[in-house]
This record gives structure tokens, C-alpha cells and sequence, in this order.
């Protein structure tokens, strides 16, 4: 992996650290905040477009129905009390930036059956409770069409209120803040990652392109981060699938680049720097290869 991705994600987290502690003392927004949805998104900067009676507040963020939402910075989560039919969630940041997450899920099945209501496991994070404080990457809810969205697209309606003043467009704090690998679990103590893909790079480190992730907290998806390196745990274990199907152990040197391979973590404490899966941060603990 080349240096230059790893010193990235360095400076990214360093800014973002430096941004809660320059966020406590001054009522600007922070210069930079987490991408407030897991896995393929598409937006526009649609801020001020017209709306019936109004114009928009806010940036749509269209994405898969359920897809994980997290908070943008670390702060407390409140459910607003004019949220009824609209599962909605209000992030006050340290900084003091207010995040308006409107839209959220409220179907049972991936159909827009409006069954499921504005409920934890739903809507929101399983462990979600108003008032609580929650980390910058804290899973707090997922995608949906709730409210006045049903029947369109699923999207998080994202709105970003400067302390004291009405919403601003979202869309230069949404264009530079980094996309996470997965969505930290409040609850869950440790987590692990299926990662599955094909071999990138078999050295110091295990480059894997990543087309589907599973995490063990609950979530499976294709994730925005392709590619992620990463060490080897002691004692990692490496099988090959035989042509009867079954697996067998196998040396990680009889790897080959381009291969199918699925790799699964060690367990490991949800932080930012996993979730943004800089080089040699994530341990391989677990090969198996698929072959071409
Ligand atoms: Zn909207």
C-alpha cells in the first residue's frame, strides 16, 4: 500500500481530533465532519431547490433503503418532539453545529410498506435513546422514506444549522468528510469484518478489494472503501477452497493477485481509525481463497 493513503487517513483523523477540541470553543461548524452515510451515495448540492411552499433546507443524500447512518461528529442525539410520522433525529454537535437526519426508515421489508413506525431497530440505532451522547461514527439510524418521502427514494434528508442561525447548505462539509468502512454499534463491545473481494497485494501487508463487507454487529453491504491493507494477525489461518467445495488449509504464499478471497478480521474495539480502515490498522485473522 502506498504511504501516501496511510499519511491520509492520519491527517484526516488528526483534523478531526483537532476539530472537537477547536469545536468547544468557538459556534463555527467544524471544519470537517464524517459522511453521515454508510455505503454508495449520490447527491447533489440541492439546497434552496424549490419545494412546494418552501425551498429545500437541506442536501438529499440518496442511498439504499436501511443503509446505516451515523453521527457527523460527536455530540448528543435527541428526537425532536414535532417528529411523528417523520423519523427524525437531531445531532447537537460539540462544536454546536446542529445536524437535522430527516426521513428515516419505517418499513418491516425492503418494500415501502410504512409498517415499522419511528422505532429503535427501525428507525434508529437499537440502542438509541433521546438525549444520549453518541461518537463521531456512532451508528444512530438507517436510511428510509418516512414522513412526506413516502412513496420516492429512499434518502437521509441532511440538514447542518450553525449555532444560533438557520440551515446552510451542507454540501462543502459533505464533499470533504471521509467516508467510512462500517458504522460503530454503540452497544457492541468488539466487533469483526467479513471482507470479500479479490487479492490486491500479498506482502507486508494483505491488499484486498473489497466488493461486499459484512460486520458482526449486524450490517452487510457494499461498502465506499474498496480497497484496505491489512496486517496479519498472529496465528492467522489461510484455506483454499478444494473443487469439491470444501476447504482446506493452505499456505498464504499459493495466494494470487486477483483471486476471489474472503478475509475476516480479528475482534477489535469499534474506533474512528478502524472504521476508516487506514493501512495495517484492520488484522487479518481469517483467509479463505476462492481461486480466479
Ligand atoms: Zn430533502
Amino acid at each position: 500500500m502506498p504511504r501516501g493513503h496511510r499519511t491520509t487517513s492520519r491527517s484526516i483523523l488528526t483534523v478531526l481530533l483537532l476539530g472537537l477540541f477547536a469545536g468547544t470553543a468557538s459556534a463555527e461548524p467544524p471544519k470537517q465532519i464524517i459522511f453521515p452515510v454508510i455505503g454508495p451515495v449520490q447527491y447533489t448540492n440541492d439546497f434552496g431547490a424549490p419545494r412546494s411552499g418552501h425551498s429545500h433546507r437541506g442536501n438529499d443524500l440518496m442511498a439504499a433503503r436501511k443503509a446505516p447512518v451515523v453521527a457527523v461528529e460527536a455530540g448528543r442525539v435527541d428526537r425532536p418532539s414535532w417528529s411523528s410520522s417523520d423519523c427524525s433525529l437531531i445531532l447537537t454537535g460539540r462544536s454546536g453545529t446542529e445536524y437535522w437526519y430527516l426521513h428515516m426508515n419505517n418499513d418491516l421489508t425492503q418494500r415501502d410498506d410504512n409498517r415499522g413506525g419511528c422505532r429503535n431497530g427501525v428507525s434508529f440505532a437499537p440502542d438509541l435513546e433521546s438525549g444520549m451522547r453518541v461518537r463521531a461514527g456512532q451508528l444512530i439510524g438507517y436510511v428510509g422514506n418516512s414522513g412526506n418521502a413516502a412513496g420516492g427514494s429512499p434518502h437521509l434528508h441532511f440538514e447542518l444549522h450553525p449555532e444560533s442561525s438557520g440551515a446552510v447548505s451542507p454540501y462543502k462539509w459533505l464533499r470533504a468528510a471521509p467516508r467510512l468502512l462500517y458504522a460503530a454499534p454503540g452497544s457492541a463491545r468488539r466487533v469483526r469484518l467479513a471482507l470479500y473481494g479479490n487479492v490486491k497485494e500479498i506482502g507486508t501487508s494483505f491488499g484486498v478489494g473489497v466488493g461486499r463487507i459484512a460486520v458482526s454487529s449486524g450490517w452487510r453491504g457494499i461498502p465506499t472503501i474498496t480497497r484496505v491493507s491489512l496486517a496479519y494477525a498472529p496465528g492467522f489461518v489461510v484455506e483454499r477452497q478444494t473443487e469439491s467445495g470444501a476447504f482446506a488449509l493452505a499456505q498464504l504464499t499459493s495466494a494470487r493477485a486477483g483471486e476471489r478471497v474472503s478475509v475476516w478480521t480479528t475482534w477489535f474495539a469499534p474506533t474512528l481509525a478502524t472504521q476508516m480502515a487506514g493501512a495495517n490498522v484492520l488484522a487479518a485473522s481469517k483467509f479463505r481463497l476462492r481461486g480466479l
